[in-house]
């Protein structure tokens, strides 16, 4: 496809990360006319989706000096999301015939399948020739009032600094652990371990092992130590004090509320009165927002892994549309959303789409804060959305002009994340939602 001659709206962008946000933002910005350049320190796209069974020599990833391994994805990672439901709106992910690479047509595939059709979106619309790969983005900085950015990459040894008008950053946030505080831990003589350095469950065999966490990261790790190590203790903060209690269907994991304290005989005591003598913990505990490039002056902060001020979890209004994020939401389906968020960025920046002035962006965000607070939600949950996607996706559609999310998505999300509360275990492979299916499926036949 050739590149659209730039128009007197068009502008310069660096785009950072070439994961699935990187890969959109390519797209949609290019589709609008502008000059795109994305910098991928990786040597392929694909982001988080690219596993290696490589992880980091320290394994709580707490040494700032590190090397630094990307992706978080243990060997048997299969999605928690429909496929139907996870691609995005305009390139559905649907089975694709084996062409010469194995292909897995599973409605839940595993992490290989999500990186191809990564890569076949990349190949579709062209993005690779966008990529600059290989090259990490060391440092950003505008000035004159942020219309003119200064990007500074990193290839081999060799440093270049280059002028955008505009940065979106698309670096992922799946990559710095975050790690549970247990009073007593400094003198406790177990190991520790962040998920972010799990890959298979080998290295546990016969251990006692204590799993922190309640998100399905610590679900499925959990149920797969369990097959080789001699018992599993799930400690959770969102169950009550008191609970206590085997997994149906398993003889050897055990729930219980968080972590009291930690003891220098390797015991751990537990808020509901056990203690457990465990050889091993690990933190299924989340990950942290991080720019180490990026300088604005503390126009962007990050508190409390709250990343703001962002009107709309995108725009930081001072510095908008020349700065902008694709991809801080969690807890949603990220691809589509990744998507529209795209698309407005590529109209606010050409013009096309008008922004509110800077101090209306202001006030919505204090207001957005204001309600956070006043629902007594911490600011570490700033950026999940959950049921509240469907209408944040709606309202980026209407900012666009294109269509928000279809009814089905919406169904399905609702449909799967019931099943997985009824049906841990099997919920990949037992589903009762096949009307969306067929809806989907209809859908589909428009691409
Ligand atoms: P990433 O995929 O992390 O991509 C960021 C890219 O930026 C990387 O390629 C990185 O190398 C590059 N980069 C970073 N810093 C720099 C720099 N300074 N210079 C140059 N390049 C840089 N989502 C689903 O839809 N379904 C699932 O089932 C699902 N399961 C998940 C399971 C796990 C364990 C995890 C961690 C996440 C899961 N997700 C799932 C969410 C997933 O993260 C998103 O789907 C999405 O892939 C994130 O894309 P991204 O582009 O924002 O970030």
């Amino acid at each position: 496809m050739p590149p659209p001659v730039p128009s007197p709206s068009s502008r310069r962008v660096a785009v950072i990360g070439a994961g699935a946000a990187g890969l959109v933002a390519a797209r949609e910005l290019r589709r609008e006319g502008h000059e795109v350049v994305v910098f991928e320190k990786n040597n392929q796209v694909g982001g988080i989706w690219v596993y290696t069974p490589d992880s980091e020599p320290d394994p709580m990833s707490l040494d700032p000096t590190r090397k630094l391994v990307h992706t978080s994805l243990y060997a048997s990672l299969r999605t928690n999301l429909p496929r139907e439901s996870m691609g995005f709106q305009e390139y559905p992910f649907t089975p694709r015939p084996d062409e010469g690479e194995t292909r897995d047509p599973r409605r839940f595939p595993g992490h290989r399948e999500v990186l191809l059709y990564l890569q076949d979106y990349a190949r579709e619309f062209g993005v690779e020739e966008m990529v600059r790969f290989e090259r990490e983005v060391v440092r950003v900085r505008f000035t004159a009032e942020g219309r003119n950015w200064e990007v500074r990459s990193r290839s081999g040894g060799k440093l270049d600094d280059e002028n955008y008008d505009a940065v979106v950053v698309c670096n992922g946030h799946y990559t710095e652990p975050r790690v549970a505080e247990i009073p007593g831990i400094d003198s406790w003589r177990g190991k520790q371990m962040h998920s972010h350095n799990y890959r298979t469950p080998e290295p546990f065999q016969d251990q006692v092992v204590v799993v922190i966490g309640g998100h399905a990261s610590a679900a499925d790790i959990s149920r797969e130590i369990a097959l080789v190590a001699k018992e599993v203790h799930l400690a959770s903060w969102s169950v009550a004090d008191e609970t206590y209690g085997k997994m149906p269907a398993y003889h050897n994991i055990y729930q219980h509320s968080m972590i009291e304290s930690a003891h220098e005989d390797g015991s751990l005591s537990f808020r509901n009165g056990k203690v457990v003598l465990a050889d091993v913990i690990l933190h299924c505990t989340g990950y942290k927002y991080r720019f180490p490039f990026l300088d604005t002056h503390s126009i962007v902060t990050v508190d409390d892994n709250r990343v703001g001020p962002l009107y709309k979890q995108v725009f930081p209004p001072k510095l908008a549309p020349w700065l902008s994020f694709v991809g801080l939401p969690w807890k949603v389906i990220p691809f589509p959303l990744f998507e529209l968020q795209s698309k407005w960025i590529a109209g606010a920046l050409s013009g096309r789409i008008t922004l509110p002035s800077k101090e209306e962006m202001t006030e919505d965000v204090k207001a957005y804060y204001q309600e956070l607070e006043a629902s007594n939600i911490p600011k570490r949950y700033t950026h999940c959305l959950d049921l509240d996607q469907f209408e944040y996706n709606d309202w980026l559609a209407a900012q666009c002009g294109s269509s928000g999310s279809e009814q089905w998505r919406k169904k399905m999300y609702v449909a799967t994340r019931e099943n997985r509360k009824l049906r841990p275990e099997t919920y990949r492979e037992e589903w009762g939602d096949h009307d969306s299916v067929s809806e989907a499926y209809k859908d589909f036949s428009r691409y």
